[in-house]
């Protein structure tokens, strides 16, 4: 039996069976849902209740030669289902190959406005920016003493208006917010002693240099993207095509990069990451040229089709949520993202791992669109959404879902089959 038509507690006894699973954390899976109300509330602000996603894992990832299970949380059925169908072709093809920057640096802005003369104070602040070091060291000795810590500054007049201190800060396994702002924030009260000017603002940027974006690449043999009714070879030319139309077309580019966000965000959310930071940094970098272009592009060379992304990537594997929700935790351990080994630890192999996955979810839409098309596969996905929809419930779900499958896919469909369904019960 496939690993997709299991029920779930048996895909959690295979991955146990696997050692994939502790039973521990099978057991902490198996309770659905509900957080501690503690933890809860803890979290965010005026709490009122819990919502739930499912959580899935795409199997089989291969990254830099090791097979990983890749945990998603997305409430869109088809994002599991392409991620695995992607996995699956990469590891046919020996799978992605995945670089993660030798350092993990958020920058932060230190920004003053209405400075009486500017040209003075961006002489001290170029003056200072030894004490800078000093000050960022005393302001967070914890990340030094990891490794970490302040790594460059720069100063700079933008515009007319603002004199600003850029700060690129080690976090090390971190993502790193909140390290960097208690840096900006220290900095930003000195050199506004030293400048007699107190700052506007003082805080992280989410836009990531291309030194920090993470890269992954794979090279695929055109039959192995073979579709029902369509050669490989067509489809590989296909997904070249649709790649150079993103490069010139935004349209496309932006729903190309939603694509692979659909992959990179559902395993981001998986470890209790933030989102939107990776959301917001993704697409500026996407933006970076002035012209919002694919974070995956694919080309065809002596007839092999080479996929290759390009994507920041601010998460953590320590702090933040990653530590608080307990499912978080399970997520981190079936990825494998903390060493278990006492090696060090890094958040290079989730970034690679988060970089590969969006690279074959890319590949995935790609080849759907190059081949049969996205509604085929996204409909017959859809139909469980659809049953839930008309009404359905436990076992009703799978059974109008698949009585959906010969059907035209739509709501009063599911109604009147989830009907005659309990009429014949
Ligand atoms: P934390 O504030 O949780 O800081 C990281 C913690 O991890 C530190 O307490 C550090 O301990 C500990 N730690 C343990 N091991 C390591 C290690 N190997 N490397 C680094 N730190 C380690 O989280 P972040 O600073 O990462 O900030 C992330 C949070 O900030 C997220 O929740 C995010 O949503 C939020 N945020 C995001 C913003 C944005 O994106 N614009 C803005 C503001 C907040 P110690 O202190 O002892 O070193």
């Amino acid at each position: 039996m496939k690993f997709y038509e299991m029920t779930p507690q048996r895909r959690r006894s295979q991955m146990e069976a696997e050692g994939k699973l502790s039973p521990r954390d099978a057991q902490l899976l198996a309770r659905s849902g509900g957080l501690d109300p503690a933890i809860a509330d803890g979290l965010i602000e005026n709490q009122i209740g819990q919502f739930a996603l499912p959580l899935g894992v795409a199997r089989g990832l291969v990254v830099n030669g090791e097979s990983r299970d890749v945990p998603m949380v997305t409430e869109e059925s088809s994002v599991v289902a392409a991620a695995s169908n992607g996995a699956r072709i990469a590891a046919l093809n020996g799978g992605v190959v995945a670089h993660a920057p030798a350092e993990h640096c958020v920058r932060a802005e230190v920004v003053f406005a209405n400075v009486p003369d500017r040209d003075a104070a961006l002489a001290v602040l170029l003056s200072r920016r030894r004490d800078m070091f000093a000050v960022a060291r005393r302001a967070k000795p914890s990340i030094v003493a990891r490794g970490g810590g302040l790594r460059d500054v720069s100063v700079e007049a933008v515009c007319d208006e603002f004199l600003k201190i850029t700060l690129d800060v080690d976090v090390q396994a971190a993502m790193g917010a909140n390290i960097v702002n208690t840096i900006a924030e220290a900095v930003a009260t000195a050199a506004g002693d030293w400048i007699g000017v107190r700052a506007l603002t003082a805080i992280l940027t989410n836009a990531v240099c291309k030194a920090q974006a993470v890269t992954a690449e794979i090279v695929l043999d055109p039959l192995t993207v073979t579709c029902r009714d369509v050669a490989g070879e067509e489809v590989a030319e296909g997904i070249a095509r649709l790649s150079r139309l993103a490069e010139v077309d935004v349209e496309r580019a932006v729903t190309h990069n939603k694509g692979i966000m659909n992959g990179i965000s559902a395993a981001v959310l998986a470890t209790g990451n933030d989102t939107r930071a990776v959301e917001a940094g993704a697409h500026a970098f996407a933006a970076r040229t002035g012209h919002y272009r694919p974070l995956a592009v694919w080309n065809m060379k002596e007839n092999r089709l080479v996929g290759r992304i390009s994507v920041p990537l601010q998460v953590g594997v320590v702090g933040g949520a990653t530590t608080s929700l307990p499912a978080a935790g399970v997520a981190q351990r079936i990825g494998h993202y903390l060493p278990d080994d006492g090696s060090a630890v890094s958040v290079a192999v989730y970034q690679e791992t988060l970089a590969a996955l969006g690279l074959v979810q890319n590949l995935a839409a790609l080849r759907a669109l190059a081949g049969p098309g996205i509604q085929a596969g996204h409909m017959a996905l859809q139909a469980s959404n659809l049953a839930i929809a008309a009404g359905a419930r436990g076992a009703e779900i799978a059974a109008v879902a698949a009585a959906l499958q010969s059907c035209s896919k739509d709501l009063e469909t599911a109604k009147s089959l989830l009907e005659r369904l309990r009429s014949n019960l």
